[in-house]
């Protein structure tokens, strides 16, 4: 039987990679369920449209009543939360849209949910998941050693992380009081094809291209712990048939760099693919730190490993090579959106900032 699923956020970044290898690759029907804010895009879903087997409502996760008659009407055996305000930036300038979405929203989700799924016979009940895609930023920050586990306590430092913190208790209340099956999944920096350009790998290839500054926060020294968006999506898909209800699955590709070293890697890349006039690394500009910034993320994703058998794809050097390729092979994509959605101002600064 076609599995059918429901994925919330589908036409952004994740959700899209995640819709695409549900439909394409494993034959799913999927409902995608997507305000389409600026973050979004018809574009990624495009491929997965034209099989028959992908629709896309257009809806804000917020309206709990939409919500709830949608998951009863389209009866899902499975829920994937993704929709969300995703930027940290933009949580520092204008908090309230994290709140209202990333909490709000997934309350709404979940009891839309709750409420279709307390209807199933004693089987489907059993088999229904509802996977709720959060981040390794509501660990807070790390020092130089150790990593995120799943049982490290929350300790968020953005409205955007603090926005998801909260949504994660709420999807773990739901499992522990109502024994809705959630999972949760927390996950690090994806980075790949169709990523909006306001996030700091695809901003730097695009003002790398046009000889524009290439802004790094502070002196480049925080660490991420970067994975390919298409081995999040695997992942994901994994965790949602696997996964047990009530567990937290942290995911995370072992790929710890320095921005700085990001960027000069896409500089090098670049300067590879497509030789400028000087060294692209020239275009370098230290800015102003992010208030708050987090200095170090890193995951420790053996439970994933070991219980679920998945394994990451790509190491950072083969991710980036494709994802460079990608914007490269795509200006289609992101040119409309540099023009006329965000053409890489600063964003998330509490004062102007001093010249
Ligand atoms: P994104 O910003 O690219 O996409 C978010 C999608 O949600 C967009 O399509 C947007 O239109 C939709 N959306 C926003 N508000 C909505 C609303 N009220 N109702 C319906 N749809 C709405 O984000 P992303 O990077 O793809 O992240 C997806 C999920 O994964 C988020 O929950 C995010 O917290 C989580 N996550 C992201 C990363 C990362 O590195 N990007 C890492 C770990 C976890």
């Amino acid at each position: 039987m076609t599995k059918k699923i429901i994925v919330t956020g589908g036409a952004g970044f994740i959700g899209s990679a995640l819709v695409r290898h549900l439909v394409l690759d494993q034959a799913a029907e999927v409902v995608v369920i997507d305000k389409m804010t600026y973050a979004a895009n018809r574009a990624n879903i495009a491929a997965a449209e034209s099989t028959g087997r992908c629709r896309l409502l257009v809806e804000d996760i917020c309206d709990q009543r939409r919500m709830a008659d949608i998951i009863a009407s389209e009866a899902p055996q499975q829920v994937l939360h993704l929709a969300a305000e995703s930027h940290v930036d933009r949580s520092i300038s204008g908090p309230r849209d994290f709140i209202e979405t990333n909490v709000i929203g997934t309350y709404s989700m979940l009891e839309g949910a709750r409420s279709y799924w307390s209807g199933l016979d004693a089987a489907e009940k059993a088999a229904f998941r509802f996977l709720h895609v959060s981040t390794d930023e509501v660990y807070g920050s790390l020092g130089p050693g150790g990593l995120f586990h799943e049982t490290t306590p929350y300790d968020p430092s953005s409205p955007y992380s603090a926005s998801k913190a909260a949504s994660d208790h709420l999807a773990k209340a739901w499992f522990r009081t109502y024994r809705l099956p959630v999972v949760v999944s927390n996950c690090s920096n994806n980075y790949g094809p169709y990523h909006f350009p306001e996030k700091l790998i695809p901003l730097i290839i695009l003002n790398a291209l046009e000889g524009k500054d290439l802004p790094v926060y502070g002196d480049g020294s925080n660490i991420r712990d970067w994975l390919y968006v298409e081995d999040h999506a695997h992942a994901l898909a994994l965790i949602v048939s696997k996964g047990r209800p009530g567990e937290t699955y942290n995911v995370g590709g072992r790929n710890e760099r320095t921005n700085l070293q990001v960027v000069e890697r896409i500089c090098d890349e670049l300067d590879r693919l497509v030789p400028g006039d000087r060294p692209r690394r020239e275009q370098i500009k230290f800015v102003t730190d992010r208030p708050g910034h987090d200095h170090r993320y890193a995951i420790d994703a053996t439970k994933l490993e070991d219980e679920l058998g998945w394994r990451a794809q790509e190491n950072f050097e083969t991710g980036l090579a494709k994802t460079v390729r990608w914007y490269l092979d795509n200006p289609g994509w992101w040119t409309p959106l540099r023009k006329s959605v965000y053409s890489g101002e600063r964003l998330g600064l509490t004062a102007p900032q001093k010249a």
